[in-house]
Formats: C-alpha cells, structure tokens, sequence
C-alpha cells in the first residue's frame, strides 16, 4: 500500500500511543517513533517527514525545547510539529506557537478528530513541497534561460560584428538570418532577402567542383566547404571561400543550413596579379630567346647567300655560278618560307576567317606532293601517296588544308634520312576524313609529343640536325590552328628511331 506520508511521533513512553500509531497506520501512514528528540534528528535526514507528534512532557528535553531546535534547522523547518500533551490545560498554548507548533492534540485522543488534523497539516505540507519544489524548477528554468538568453544575446552581438558574411537558412535553404557581414559583402539589406530561397538571392557557381557534388556532399557529411564565385546586388562578381553546415535537432533531423562566407576577392586578386606578373616576365623572357632563335634562323640563310654571292663574282666557271645560283634560291626560299610563317602564324591570330568550299582533300594532297617533288627526289625517299577512293567531299578553305600538310609533309621529309620513307594515307572514317603523314624519320621523344604543337618549340634532335631547313617550331603550331578553325585535330604517335605518324581528323560538312 502506498503512504499517504510520513509521520514522526517523538515520546518517550510511545506504549502510550500504541493505539494512535495503529490507527494512523491503518489511514495510510507511514509512522516512526522516536525515544527523545536527540534520537529523532537521525531519523529525520533519512526519509522526509510529513509531520511530527512531538510530546511535550520528556525527561532531558522537553517537547518545546526539541520543537525550537527543530525550527533552527533549515532542512526541518518546514516540517509541520503538532504537540501532544496528557491534559489541554497543561499545555502553554502561546509557548508552544512560539516555539513553531502548528497545533496541538490532548489525550485520551479522539481518533477521528485526529486523523482529520494530521490529513490535513500533511497534505498542506505536501502542497507546500511541491509548491517549492515548483518554485525551485521555475527559478533554475529561469536562470537557465537567462543563461540562454545571455548566449544568444553574447552570439548573435558576435554575428554582427565578425567581417564573415552569415547565413542561415531553413530546410529549404529559405534565408533566415543575415548578418552585417552579408550586407555589406553583398550589398542585400537583411530585410530584403528574409524568407527568400537563398540561390534566387546569390547567383553562383563553384570554382572547383559542380553542384551536385557540392550539394552531395553537404547532405552526406552534413558539411561543404570550397571555393564559390557569386554575383552580389550591384552585379559585381566576387570570389567567396564558402564553409556551409547543416543544422540538426535535438533527434538528429536536419532543419536548416548555416553559411560562413568569407569574401577573398582581393586575395585572389593580388595572387591574379602576380601570376600576371609572372605570365608577363616569363612572356618577355620567352620573347627573347624567340627573336634570338629566329635571328640565328635567318642569319643561316643570309649567311650562306652572302658567302655564295661572294663566290659568285669571282667565279668564272659556268658550271660552278649555277650551283651558287641554285644554293641563293634555296635560301631565298627557305627565308621566305620563315616569313611566310611568321606572317601565317600572326594573321592566324587576328583573321580566323576561312573561305569554305566544297573541297577534294585528295586533290589538296596531290598538289602538295607535286610541290614537294624536288625534295624528294633529291632525297631519295620513297614516297607514296595513297587515297582511297571516292573519298567524301569536305567543307574546307582548302588553300589553308595546303598548308597544313604542305608543312606536315615538309617535315616528314625533313625529319627522315635520305631514302627513307614517306606515306600519305587518306581515309573515311566515321563522319570525317582522317589524313596520316607517315614517316620512318628521327621520331619524337615523348617529352617533346606534348609540345610541338606549341609555337616556336623546337625539339632539341631536330636544331641538331645540320640541314638547310631553318626551323622556327612555328609550322605546327599553324597546322593546329588550321585544323581546329576546321572543327579538326590533330595528333601524334611516334617511337624514336623508327618514326613518326600525323593523323589529321576532319569533319564532313
Ligand atoms: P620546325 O620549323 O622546327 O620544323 P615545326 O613546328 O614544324 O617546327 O615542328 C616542331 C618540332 O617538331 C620540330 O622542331 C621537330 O623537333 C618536331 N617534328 C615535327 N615533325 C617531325 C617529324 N616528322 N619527325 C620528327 N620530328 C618532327
């Protein structure tokens, strides 16, 4: 049976109250009792104690004594203490309020009247509990929430103030704050973009990843950080390091998102700054070695038609001022040819316009070996032009298609030994036509596939080789161009040694 509550009764002949412990007992009580007051106080800091009888006539100390240390202790003051005295004018009724006594009872006891005033002073010291229990949780929520306030307060006084722009948005991504920061980085009042999706109020895209990763990221590991660039209000485009949290409850459920954006424009600007700088400098320098290049490449030239003209006058011998004669051509034609580039090359740059037709590429490819007929048969390669037939037509400017392989065949035969072999295969493939320039020349070592295609490269096996043929690693740099302003490419397989392949790919109209 569960107790209605505690009772204490404090005498020293309790056989006297036997009958009242019973019939307490029997109501709901839970009773106790106590030899003197000095055995009660033990008792008391165990269990809470609803009441006290506390008998007022006792050898050592006496009910009001008792009741007096009782009321000096802060943990039993409350306690409720009804006296009990053997004859009602025995009791001094004053002393005993005095004291702290709440009321009093005479024997013999009218068990009725007493089991109505101990309900009633228990339940009345239950309430009382409970109401300072109550008043204990209010004041400790209170002060907690204060606490709470003091933070958000603290916090969001610090929102203000930090140069990063803050944003916090619902599931949604719906803004829900916006700090000073985000006003001032992207020109938005706080009040203007409250409650709007968050990617209708910042246009953005990522620096080094895509959206979705992004995004995926930030629902897999609840966080994204990276590089953004975003458009402000003005428009301006700014560069932002973004670190973005999801926000969950208290059950782990995500309810929002928060944004701290770091605006790093002008970090970036500067380190654009420098690798312009950088790009500059390495510009002027590559220049120079360029014009160095380039002038040793013609003073070759110049250099053997001056010393053949110098011969040229002295010699009398027919035989011997044709073959000066001939030597002044060739050069001629090689610097020619070093012009012609260069002029190619910065007209490429300024005037990509093509004048398409209709075009026979094996027709192009039969011209350019009728050009190159000299050298090969000087050469003694064994060349062979090999077109498959009925070829498809391209749309194709094709006095630029000569010139691409004008150059590629050019080299071919340059870059191969005296008879050795040179093949230019022209196929169908799928939607296009695809030339190869096959040769079983010097090759191409790896390193330098990757950059014959650039301007001015020149692998260091074709300067050494002593020729006429004055490079300025400008042609294929033009070949490239020429074919991508056709929609084409080109690339390069080649094993050192053995040879080289060119596979220009073209589209069909
Ligand atoms: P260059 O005027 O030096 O020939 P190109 O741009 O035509 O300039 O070629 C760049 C470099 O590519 C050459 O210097 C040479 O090293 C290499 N190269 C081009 N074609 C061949 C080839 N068929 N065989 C070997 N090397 C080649």
């Amino acid at each position: 049976m569960t107790t209605t509550g505690h009772i204490l009764i404090i005498d020293d002949t309790p056989d006297n109250l036997e009958m009242l412990a019973r019939v307490l007992r029997r109501a709901g009580y839970r009773v106790d009792i106590a030899q003197s007051g000095r055995d009660a106080f033990p008792m008391l800091g165990q269990t809470p104690v609803d009441l006290i009888l506390l008998d007022i006539a006792m050898p050592e100390m006496d009910g009001y004594a008792v009741c007096r240390q009782l009321k000096a202790v802060p943990q039993f003051k409350d306690i409720p203490v009804i006296f009990i005295s053997a004859m009602e004018n025995l009791i001094d009724k004053v002393h005993a309020f005095e004291v702290g006594g709440i009321d009093y009872i005479t024997k013999p006891f009218q068990f009725a009247e007493v089991i109505a005033r101990v309900r009633t002073h228990v339940e009345l010291h239950q309430l009382r509990r409970q109401d300072q229990q109550l008043i204990a949780d209010l004041s400790s929520e209170i002060a907690e929430r204060k606490r709470a306030e003091t933070r958000n307060r603290y916090l969001s006084e610090l929102l203000q103030v930090v140069s990063d722009a803050i944003i916090s948005t619902d599931k949604e991504f719906n803004i829900v704050s916006w700090n000073n920061a985000a006003e001032a980085i992207y020109g938005w009042r706080e009040a203007d973009v409250l409650g709007r999706g968050i990617d209708e109020v910042i246009a953005h895209s990522y620096v080094d990843t895509t959206e979705e990763k992004a995004l995926a990221a930030l629902m897999l590991d609840g966080h994204w950080e990276g590089e953004v660039l975003q458009r402000c209000q003005d428009g301006t485009l700014i560069n932002i390091y973004s670190s973005v949290s999801i926000i969950t409850d208290d059950d782990g459920q995500p309810t929002g998102a928060v944004a701290v954006n770091r605006d790093i424009t002008e970090r970036k600007q500067s380190a654009q700054h420098q690798l312009d700088l950088m790009i500059e400098r390495e510009k002027a320098t590559f220049l120079r070695d360029i014009l160095a290049n380039i002038s040793h490449d013609i003073r070759t030239p110049l250099t053997v038609i001056n010393t053949s003209l110098y011969l040229l006058e002295r010699h009398t011998d027919p035989e011997q001022r044709h073959r000066k004669l001939t030597e002044i051509k060739i050069q001629a034609s090689l610097l020619e040819n070093i012009i012609q580039n260069l002029l190619t090359m910065s007209r490429l740059d300024t005037l990509p316009e093509l004048r398409l037709a209709p075009t026979h590429i094996d027709q192009v490819l039969r011209e350019v070996a009728d050009k190159l007929q000299p050298t090969i048969e000087k050469k003694l390669i064994r060349f062979t032009l090999d077109t498959a037939d009925g070829l498809p037509l391209i749309s194709a400017d094709s006095g630029q298609l000569y010139r691409v392989f004008i150059n590629l065949v050019e080299n071919a035969l340059h870059y191969t030994e005296d008879e050795g072999a040179v093949t230019v295969r022209a196929s169908s493939g799928e939607g296009e036509i695809i030339v190869e320039v096959i040769d079983t020349g010097i090759g191409i070592a790896p390193e330098d596939q990757a950059r014959i295609f650039e301007r001015f490269y020149r692998a260091d096996k074709a300067r050494q080789m002593d020729s006429a043929h004055a490079g300025t690693g400008l042609g294929l740099a033009i070949v490239r161009s020429i074919v991508e302003m056709h929609r084409g490419s080109i690339e390069v397989e080649s094993v050192v040694g053995e040879g080289s392949t060119f596979r220009v790919m073209l589209p069909l109209a």
